[in-house]
């Protein structure tokens, strides 16, 4: 079974999710655990969670993603947009405990100018001070496009991240189709090629969700821009290879194409027709 859903909008709470992705024809979704560009997050309302626990378990979900703000800058050589960072991540992952999740997915951060060897200290700083080891959540970083300063716009720079974190068996990776090929990876033409490259230099067990967009721009532009599936340079082909590749059908898939639950429902509707 292809497991699908797309980014939903916490606002109306944590059932209304489960229901709006039952009604997509989803089995998962990803939301932000907080407002992705202000810093503060509401109180969970914990009745809301265990309905949507209830819904999940009858009709088999699979794992949701919680995704963290932009505002989250783990890289920073700014101090108070550091410690908003490192403060954010601790707060996410006590109450990603009382959610019925197990997945975490956080953008890297930007080094703005300091390098990304000095980015990449400054991430693994914040995860070694935050991570207890007794979490249940996996904390995924996801592959950037390499906009700007972005890290973790290669399999390399995300591997230097999660072999400094000293619990690292919770820690996982995101694969953004837009992303990966925007930064230069050819999952169109050679997708066993950048598997196995992912599987030698971070392993394939890290892989645990993937954001299912096409590219608007150009292969290895650096830009970030998401298209509809099938609607960019990846095109429909290679995302039903990619949904159907034996080492990526089992993996929850999202999308974060440019639309709204209307289309997303008929992505999934395509999607699911053409997964074998
Ligand atoms: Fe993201
Ligand atoms: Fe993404
Ligand atoms: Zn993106």
């Amino acid at each position: 079974m292809l497991n699908i859903g797309s980014h939903l909008s916490v606002s109306k709470g944590y059932e209304n999710m489960g229901k709006t992705a039952l009604d997509m024809g989803a089995n998962t979704f990803q939301f932000f655990t907080r407002n992705p560009r202000g810093g503060q997050a509401k109180d969970l309302d914990l009745k809301d969670l265990g309905k949507l626990k209830v819904l999940m378990k009858e009709n088999n979900f699979a794992p949701i993603l919680a995704h963290a703000p932009y505002t989250m800058n783990m890289a920073s050589f700014k101090d108070n947009i550091w410690e908003f960072a490192k403060m954010a991540l601790a707060d996410d992952l006590k109450r990603l405990e009382l959610i019925p999740c197990n997945l975490y997915n956080i953008h890297p951060g930007n080094h703005t100018g300091k390098g990304v060897e000095y980015g990449i200290n400054r991430i693994v700083t914040i995860l070694n001070e935050v991570i207890t080891g007794n979490e249940t959540t996996t904390i995924l970083l996801e592959t950037m496009a390499g906009k700007g300063t972005e890290i973790g716009t290669t399999f390399e720079e995300l591997k230097m991240i999660i072999e400094n974190v000293k619990y690292n068996e919770l820690m996982g990776v995101t694969l953004d189709t837009c992303h990966v090929h925007s930064a230069g990876y050819d999952i169109v033409n050679n997708l066993d090629g950048v598997l196995n490259e992912f599987d030698e230099i971070i392993g394939l067990d890290r892989l645990k969700a993937i954001h299912l967009n096409d590219n608007m721009t150009e292969f290895r532009s650096k830009k970030d821009r998401h298209a509809g599936v099938g609607e960019g340079n990846i095109g429909l082909e290679a995302i039903v290879n990619i949904i159907n590749h034996q080492k990526l059908r089992d993996i929850p898939f999202f999308l974060e194409t440019p639309y709204d639950i209307e289309g997303h429902k008929r992505e999934i509707e395509v999607l699911k027709k053409l997964y074998k």
